[in-house]
């Protein structure tokens, strides 16, 4: 079965989280209906999530948490809201966020559960990726993490081992520390480096803790590191670690805010390395879990030029479709009224008209050495486990 599903209701663009807040679910919309506009989704790939079994949410996040955001999103006025993580300016209150934030999981878990049970071989929620959502608090704009929330379900009801892949510009330190010593769960992030970024974490010595130790991978990337280096890291460290844990399950955070233009980090990657890196994960999917692989969307704060395009070629990569070309014009018509900025006309960068970065061979090779010094460090834990 090669089939891919796209996992979509409405009602998912429900997570807004306040007005002026960079994290914006109209993004949906815009690659849905580029999706559509580019003929790259049909009417029939596309399934609403199913209802999330509660307990599921129990597993993953403490109780207390729970009842704090189900109280809070009826509208009542909770005193430890706050250390909850819940009613800061990255989290705010809104009305209902309890519903809105079980349907992003569920829609994880029904993506998971197509690919586990063999009735697709690909899934993908774009509004899901909220990864880092801790056991007991809101952060960086997520209240529960739904990948965590997917990866329990594959583990404890398929008994899958899972390989978690982090592409967003940040840490994936929400999933990293809920799996942080389980042997059958690796996450792997390639990130923008803590030192410079929110949320300050995944170094390299962040391996995993007692029966969990060496499953955690990190790959923390300079400020600016351009496509070239990005995938030298990733080819450097990803395939390694996927033949080390023998995954049955792939799940990646697509997190389209490591492109250039994002306004919340400092990567600079166009949509062309983008795309390779997710043909890669396609074939490493193919080569280590029999083309099983879960993908999420995640940050992207560059809604209407970079996340459309982005997340429509992870589509095509996931649905083992080519690449599309151009951007059509009916989509840029209907969207640029309300775009600030002007709509690209091709899907791919044009690199070469972008300033040149400083310090290029630096940083590349600052990388190069951190992506050898992971190796180095895991590959003996590897060996002996
Ligand atoms: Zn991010």
């Amino acid at each position: 079965m090669s089939r891919a599903i796209f996992v979509y209701e409405p009602s998912l663009s429900g997570y807004t989280l306040s007005e002026g807040h960079p994290f914006k679910p109209v993004r949906l919309e815009l690659t849905r209906s580029l999706l559509y506009d580019a003929e790259l989704l049909t009417a029939e790939q596309e399934v609403l999530p199913q209802a999330l079994d509660e307990g599921l949410l129990y597993s993953i996040h403490d109780s207390r948490y729970i009842e704090a955001v189900k109280a809070v999103s009826q509208g009542k006025r909770l005193a430890q809201a706050y250390t909850f993580g819940l009613g800061t300016a990255d989290n705010p209150i809104f009305p209902a966020m309890h519903e809105a934030v079980s349907s992003v999981c569920a829609a994880t878990v029904t993506a998971v559960e197509l690919v586990a049970s063999g009735q697709a071989q690909r899934a993908v929620n774009l509004a899901g990726g909220l990864h880092h959502a801790l056991a007991a608090k809101a952060s960086g704009f997520c209240i529960y993490n739904d990948l965590a929330v997917g990866i329990e379900h594959a583990v404890k009801r398929h008994g899958l081992r899972v390989a978690y892949l982090d592409l967003d510009a940040h840490h994936g330190d929400g999933v990293q520390w809920l799996f942080y010593e389980r042997p059958e769960v690796m996450t792997i992030s390639l990130h923008e480096s803590g030192r410079y970024l929110f949320p300050g974490t995944g170094h390299t010595f962040e391996l995993g803790k007692g029966a969990g130790r060496g499953t955690s991978v990190n790959v923390p990337l300079e400020p600016f590191t351009e496509d070239d280096s990005f995938l030298e890291c990733f080819e450097a460290v990803v395939p390694a670690a996927l033949a080390a844990f023998k995954p049955d399950l792939l799940v990646l955070q697509a997190g389209a805010d490591m492109h250039r233009y994002d306004p919340l980090a400092d990567l600079a990657i166009s949509t062309g390395a983008m795309w390779q890196s997710y043909q890669r994960v396609s074939e490493l999917a193919d080569q280590y879990c029999q083309g099983r692989l879960v993908a999420t969307g995640g940050g992207g704060y560059d809604p209407y030029r970079t996340v459309p395009r982005a997340w429509a070629l992870l589509w095509a990569a996931l649905s083992r479709q080519p690449a599309p070309e151009l951007v059509p014009e009916a989509w840029r018509s209907r969207w640029q009224p309300i775009s600030p900025d002007q709509l690209p006309t091709h899907f791919f960068d044009d690199v070469s008209a972008w300033p040149p970065i400083a310090r290029r061979a630096e940083i590349a090779s600052y990388n190069r050495a951190v992506a050898a010094r992971v190796l180095q460090t895991l590959t003996p834990i590897w060996q002996s486990s």
